[in-house]
């Protein structure tokens, strides 16, 4: 067609940082108009060359243009050989668990994202799939509870809420000397902070409806993976159960991804801020941020990352006192979710953890004193004001 666009190849553009990369990156499409914008292919399907021929795409279940630019996008930022767009991130993590075989098992740490626990305790158990949570971040305990049938092992670091951090290399060596797969859900961090195939992961799964995204306006999930034979089964389950993402949420994605190094940068050094006024607050007890330097996995998560990103937690010590602070902050919104423009305050035992099944909330508590902040783009000054106020009064 006599198309002329500049590849990643021709640039040399996989040399570039990821903030360069993220703006100049080989879509795959061929445009004739040549825009500079990835073009939305909102459509279902696309028009055979013949009755027994087909073209590159023919329905936007199996495969969309817009998708595939997205997928090629994340891939790369990821350094996977392949990414895979699905309709949110339970809609991914369900892929996951696909990959089990029937009578095997999946060991999962114990501080995970609330809907995690629900899938991995009410979907697999109609499955014959058996699932063991443990304390990732103590490599000896996870190390000893893998067993022959463990198949998968499902772990975050930094954890959510209490942002405990996991040494992922070395999990990555002692899981795959049993022949176990570790799939890392890396939604906490984004690949532009941490890349979990780089440190030895097999799976490296995002919820894009936080930092991806950042907008708060969509939902959506990605599974990066270098690993051939699970990518072609990944893409398989994605086509079979109709679980991809759809055409414009991947353009809107593809949009947010254009700003990723901007917000993170920004977001995470306003959450210095912020972490550095919590910490010498009154009424403040513990304070749970990777970024500092007491934290205690605050040496380990440098050595396997390039930031903290822009959530952190504290404790008050009163579920009472805690529950009035996160009703009275103005700018801090009380939402659940993090990564996005907008910050916000939660309650995780009472929001997004209130999905963990109660008797293992009693295996593994989770303070209900505990408030989980993720921090914005508004002026930090702003943002300390505001806690400020909010922690006087409460
Ligand atoms: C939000 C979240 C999920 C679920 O993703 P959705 O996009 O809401 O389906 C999974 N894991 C973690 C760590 C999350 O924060």
């Amino acid at each position: 067609m006599g198309v002329k666009t500049k590849t990643t190849r021709e640039t040399g553009a996989s040399q570039w940082k990821a903030a360069t990369r993220l703006l100049h990156f080989d879509s795959g499409i061929q445009d004739p108009y040549r825009a500079l914008s990835v073009p939305l292919y909102q459509t279902a399907t696309f028009e055979q060359p013949g009755a027994t021929e087909w073209g590159e795409y023919d329905y936007t279940r199996s495969g969309n243009p817009t998708r595939t630019a997205l997928e090629r996008a994340l891939a790369d930022l990821d350094g996977a050989a392949t990414a895979h767009a699905f309709a949110s991130g339970m809609a991914a993590l369900t892929a996951l668990v696909r990959l089990v075989p029937d009578g095997e098992e999946i060991l999962a740490g114990d501080d995970l994202y609330g809907g995690t626990f629900r899938l991995l305790g009410k979907v697999t158990e109609r499955h014959n799939v058996d699932v063991r949570h443990v304390d990732a971040c103590d490599p000896d305990r996870l190390a000893a509870s893998l067993s022959p049938r463990t198949r998968l092992v499902l772990l975050e670091s930094p954890t959510n809420p209490l942002l405990k951090v996991c040494d992922l290399r070395q999990l990555a060596e002692r899981i795959h000397e049993h022949g176990a797969w570790l799939a890392v859900d890396n939604s906490m961090m984004s690949p532009y902070f941490q890349r979990p195939l780089d440190l030895g992961a097999d799976l490296a799964l995002q919820s894009a409806t936080k930092a991806l995204s950042g907008h708060s306006d969509l939902i959506g999930g990605v599974v990066a993976t270098s690993d051939p034979e699970l990518s072609e089964r990944l893409a398989w389950t994605q086509n079979a159960e109709g679980t991809a993402l759809a055409p414009f949420e991947a353009w809107l994605l593809l949009r947010s991804l254009k700003t990723l190094s901007a917000r993170l940068g920004r977001q995470e050094a306003s959450t210095h801020v912020v972490a550095d006024f919590l910490r010498d607050a009154p009424g403040v007890r513990r304070l749970h941020y990777p970024g500092s330097p007491s934290h205690p996995g605050h040496e380990l998560h440098r050595t396997q990352s390039d930031g903290a990103g822009s959530v952190l937690s504290f404790e008050t010590g009163c579920p009472e006192r805690s529950a009035r602070i996160v009703e009275g902050t103005r700018l801090f919104r009380t939402a659940v979710s993090f990564g996005s423009v907008m910050s916000v305050i939660s309650l995780p035992c009472a929001m997004s953890h209130a999905s963990i099944p109660e008797g293992r909330r009693q295996e593994s508590p989770l303070p209900d004193d505990l408030v989980r902040l993720s921090v914005g783009l508004e002026d930090p000054d702003d943002l300390v004001e505001d806690l400020s106020r909010a922690l006087a009064r409460a």
